[in-house]
């Protein structure tokens, strides 16, 4: 990629989590000078000193480049953010807020409130992070009255599409660039710092604030949508003994429909979908058309019964009675290539099963870590083959290629009975029953 013009923009990333930490390396790499800012402290050092504090392929190698450039530096001052940029993007957290589906946009709040008081200069401020829809309204009122600058900081609203796990490519080349601003000056500083990522044949949309902020929980909502749909037949397949793998291959041909998402299994986790798709029911709800997503209540319901559902079918294959039952569960991260656990569905699975009397010994090829700290009833293996070691049911709940390469004949030498529930329809049951498994996913005979 080349590099930037000396009178480029300079940037900078305010929250430096999953998705700012990756736009911050990204866009030092496209050649910006770029400044990170980030209220954990122990976050911020351990990045200037060169560690990526989470899992995802390729950002290691690309934020000691960035650091050695010169070009990416990290701060926990505000000041000299506000002093530094021109371009602000707003990568805060955006979580569940706890005791309601209403997405907690405290952080976002107080990120743009410390920025603003301390703004001085004409600047853009670009929020990142997924909100509910009438957000940057409230923000650009609340820069106007906090901003010493005032009327000279715009709001606009770029909403992020990566996927952790490819979260690289995805922001040097992802499907599409939003941008939602309220005015031409906006848009132009918008498409001359994404001028390499738009270079490399990404298209532009440019709308309104409100419209940027809705496209990207509507795709989420979209995307969860699908996933449930494929869940919800699997159940219909179950009671009938029809295939629900063979039912997706064969919608998925269709060319309207399209076969990504369309995978059967335990369902969708996350630090995204869930509470995206709740935040927007509880928004939608306050606008007054509640009514026009309350779909949405039962493509939730689906997914949390898929994990029910996986519970019951390693309930079954142990005969009835989990207690005492060694189970290996393979997989902790929400999916694979990452280490996010947030609203995991294989942690879930595999702590319902702890509780219910199992002696549950979960592995996870870069996820345990994150898995320990959050459940350390469970307890860990250091590879497939160690927690497997005398297991009376074997449950795939994250379908990481390593366990999809398991070799059945090599897995059943360690197992005390050969059973396997595969929570991901990642595995080939003829394969598996050839060898002497007994082979059980959802939806499928
Ligand atoms: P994260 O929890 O990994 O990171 C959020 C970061 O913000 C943390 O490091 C936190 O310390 C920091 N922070 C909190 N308050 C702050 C403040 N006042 N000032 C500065 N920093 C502050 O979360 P994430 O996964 O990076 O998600 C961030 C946002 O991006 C969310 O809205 C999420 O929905 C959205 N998003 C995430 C992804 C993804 O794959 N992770 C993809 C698209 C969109």
């Amino acid at each position: 990629v080349e590099l930037v013009a000396a009178t480029a923009p300079k940037i900078t990333v305010i929250g430096t989590g999953y998705l700012g930490a990756t736009h911050a390396v990204c866009m030092a790499a496209l050649g910006y000078q770029v400044l990170g800012v980030d209220v954990d402290a122990d976050k911020i050092s351990r990045l200037t000193s060169g560690e990526v504090p989470f899992f995802e392929p390729g950002l290691p190698e690309l934020l000691i480049k960035a650091l050695d450039s010169g070009r990416l530096r990290f701060t926990t001052s505000f000041q000299e953010v506000a002093d530094f940029g021109d371009i602000h993007f707003v990568c805060v957290g955006t979580p569940q807020r706890a005791g309601s589906f209403a997405a907690d946009v405290s952080y976002v709040d107080a990120a743009v409130t410390e920025l603003a008081g301390h703004l001085r200069r004409r600047a853009l401020v670009v929020g990142k992070s997924t909100v509910p829809v009438g957000t940057a309204a409230r923000l650009a009122e609340l820069i106007r009255t906090v901003a010493p600058a005032g009327g000279s900081v715009e709001l606009a609203w770029n909403p992020e599409f990566l996927r952790e796990g490819f979260a690289i490519d995805d922001t040097m080349r992802p499907d599409r660039l939003v941008f939602g601003v309220s005015s031409p000056w906006a848009e132009q500083r918008l498409r001359e710092v994404f001028a390499p990522v738009i270079g490399q044949g990404s298209p532009v949309m440019v709308t309104d604030p409100q419209t940027a902020e809705l496209v990207k929980v509507a795709a989420n909502s979209f995307l969860a949508t699908k996933i449930s749909y494929i869940n919800a037949m699997a159940e219909v397949c179950e009671a009938i003994g029809a295939d629900v793998h063979d039912l997706a291959l064969a919608l998925g041909l269709d060319e309207r429909i399209g076969s990504r998402f369309l995978r059967p299994g335990l369902g969708f986790g996350g630090g995204c979908l869930p509470k995206d798709i709740r935040a927007f029911m509880h928004r939608a709800e306050e606008l007054g058309v509640g009514q026009a997503v309350a779909f949405l209540r039962e493509v939730d319901g689906i997914n949390q019964r898929r994990r029910a559902r996986t519970v019951d079918l390693v309930r079954e294959l142990a005969g009835g009675d989990l207690r005492g039952v060694r189970v290996a569960a393979l997989g902790a991260a929400f999916k694979p290539d990452s280490d996010d656990i947030r609203d995991a569905p294989a942690l879930d699975v595999a702590s319902s099963l702890h509780q219910l009397g199992a002696r549950v010994r979960v592995f996870d090829p870069v996820a345990l870590d994150n898995a320990r700290r959050a459940y350390p009833a469970l307890e860990y293996g250091q590879s497939t083959f160690d927690v497997a070691t005398g297991a009376d049911v074997v449950v795939l709940l994250t379908e990481w290629s390593q366990f999809r390469e398991i070799d059945p004949a090599a897995l059943r030498t360690v197992v005390a009975r050969r059973r396997i529930v595969d929570g991901r329809h990642a595995l080939d049951p003829a394969h598996w029953r050839a060898a002497g498994w007994e082979y059980r996913a959802l939806g499928r005979p």
